[in-house]
């Protein structure tokens, strides 16, 4: 189904930057490939360095070519997309220098027409964020309010002090139904499928509360380390770069109610609802339910890796969390007394992410001890990536002539779509941005509620140096502490498998 859209202007700012070549240049290409954007369109690259069109269209040529799903572009296509492609050079400290900017903008929207929309990404650090906004407010191309947005990246703050300074400049010049908060995992297909599978199945919402479910666990884990981000990280740690954002938005969708109906701001209410739902830390809950850690060297697919304190741009005394695990309690009438664990880490030993839901055990055994060795309580588990599957694990009964129990998966997986058929988040997420749909955006609330909600483990970890790091070993799965958390309630962290290829 192909969109209706406005005539569009995207302005990205940090036009040469990382995130653009990486991400937002593959995405609208594909957008553009598969007939998503609309007719009249133009992509506006600008930062300070000083290139011609040419140049421009270049970089984000050899972007695609090493970054995106699809591969190098071809050239017929490539010559036609690029009629529409443009660089503008301008400094955000030097207000003066976004006067080019704003008129070629103007000029577009002369030739565009009334209808046109003007969306400003801002891919550049977010100490630009208010000197952006407070040029497109001086210069008149925020006012607009029906036809311009504008896209900012996590994190959103470094805290809840910050977030909220963040929100309240941004309300300044835009209306909340302006400004899109992208968390990219959001726009992950499967993350979008657990919405599908959660509220379009009658099979699951009978079974998905504190009746029949044990426990819940949301694991993140990551196989590198912090690469070249050792600056940024050192100042952030695993709370902030993961479980504020990312995990936190997996448990609402989880635990959310369900909507009654698909329309942004409902969604939105009712993840807020189970964020609000969650049980507030305090000192000794932290010290009960919250475990950070560390890594040392060690080796990562028979490689040797340094450990997190002497990695490049590293204080080499961190107290900085590489890795968290937090048991979060839920109050309210679905999910009381049913733990959630979330875990994520970095040089762990396995990259992926999954969520397990374990459901309660059968009431009563009727089986012999020798027919159920391997028995299992059932688990339905959503795997994120590298797969993208969900499974629901089973008892049946193993072929032959005695009645042995074995676990099976039932598996729905994305095999049978071809891998490059699948959209990358960012196209989803640029496509929604263009068709103004929210719903997967963060609304101002739900990160300001998230950061209240981490503040005292924050606060807790910050004011005590942990005497025990680095506490686990690249490779491993993280500290001992963590294995205790989930020990105590008599659960185990649950990974998938490591398929190894052929
Ligand atoms: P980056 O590679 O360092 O790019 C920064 C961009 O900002 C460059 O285009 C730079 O271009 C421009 N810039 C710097 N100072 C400027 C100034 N005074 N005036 C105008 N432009 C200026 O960073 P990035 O990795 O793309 O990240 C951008 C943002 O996205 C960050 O907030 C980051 O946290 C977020 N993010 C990035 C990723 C990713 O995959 N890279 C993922 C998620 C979120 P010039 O030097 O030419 O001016």
């Amino acid at each position: 189904m192909k969109e209706n859209i406005n005539p569009t202007i995207i302005v990205i700012f940090g036009g040469t930057g990382d995130l653009n070549s990486r991400k937002l240049g593959p995405a609208l290409y594909n957008l553009y490939l598969e007939g998503f954007m609309p007719e009249k369109f133009e992509l506006i690259g600008t930062a300070r360095s000083n290139l011609t069109d040419a140049n421009y269209c270049d970089f984000l040529e050899d972007g695609i070519k090493n970054f995106s799903r699809k591969g190098k572009a071809l050239k017929k296509d490539w010559q036609k997309f690029t009629k529409h492609v443009s660089y503008t050079p301008a400094d955000i400290k030097d207000p003066e220098s976004l006067i080019t900017l704003k008129n070629k903008i103007e000029k577009i929207q002369e030739e565009f027409g009334p209808d046109t929309q003007v969306i400003y990404y801002l891919a550049v650090a977010p100490k630009f964020f208010s000197a952006i906004a407070d040029s497109l407010h001086k210069y008149g191309l925020a006012g607009d309010k029906d036809h311009t947005r504008i896209v900012i990246e996590k994190p959103f703050g470094h805290d809840l002090e910050s977030a909220q300074e963040l929100n309240q400049m941004l309300k300044q010049h835009f209306r909340e139904r302006q400004i899109y908060r992208i968390d990219h995992y959001l726009g992950k297909e499967a993350v979008q499928n657990i919405m599908a599978f959660r509220f379009a199945n009658s099979l699951f919402e009978p079974l998905w509360n504190r009746n029949y479910i044990e426990h819940v666990q949301i694991s993140v884990s990551e196989s590198i380390g912090v690469e070249d981000r050792g600056g940024y990280y050192d100042g952030a740690g695993a709370l902030r770069d993961m479980i504020q954002n990312h995990l936190l938005q997996l448990l609402c969708i989880i635990a959310m109610e369900p909507p009654t109906s698909f329309d942004a701001n409902e969604i939105r209410d009712r993840k807020v609802d189970a964020l609000k739902s969650i049980r507030k830390f305090t000192n000794d809950s932290v010290r009960k339910n919250a475990v950070r850690g560390q890594y040392t060297d060690g080796w990562i697919n028979g490689v040797e890796v340094p450990g997190y304190r002497s990695e490049k741009d590293v204080n080499p005394e961190s107290n900085t969390e590489t890795y968290a695990a937090i048991k979060f309690n839920i109050d309210n009438w679905r999910w009381q007394g049913v733990p959630f664990y979330l875990r994520t880490g970095k040089r762990m030993q396995q990259s992926s992410s999954i969520i397990t839901i374990q459901f309660k055990d059968v009431p009563h055994q009727i089986f012999q001890n020798e027919s159920v060795e391997t028995w299992q309580q059932n688990r339905l588990i959503i795997s994120i990536q590298p797969e993208m599957s969900i499974r629901l694990q089973v008892q049946a009964k193993r072929p032959g002539l005695k009645m042995v129990l074995n676990p099976v998966d039932m598996i729905f997986d994305y095999k049978g779509a071809k891998h490059t058929d699948t959209p990358e988040a960012y196209e989803t997420l640029l496509l929604d941005v263009m068709t103004g749909d929210q719903t997967l955006f963060m609304r101002v609330d739900q990160v300001e509620y998230a950061w209240e909600l981490l503040m005292p483990i924050l606060n807790h970890w910050e004011n005590k140096t942990s005497i025990s790091f680095p506490n686990y070993t690249s490779g491993s799965w993280g500290p001992e502490e963590a294995e205790a958390l989930i020990a105590k309630n008599g659960f185990f962290w649950y990974s998938l498998p490591i398929k190894h290829k052929d």
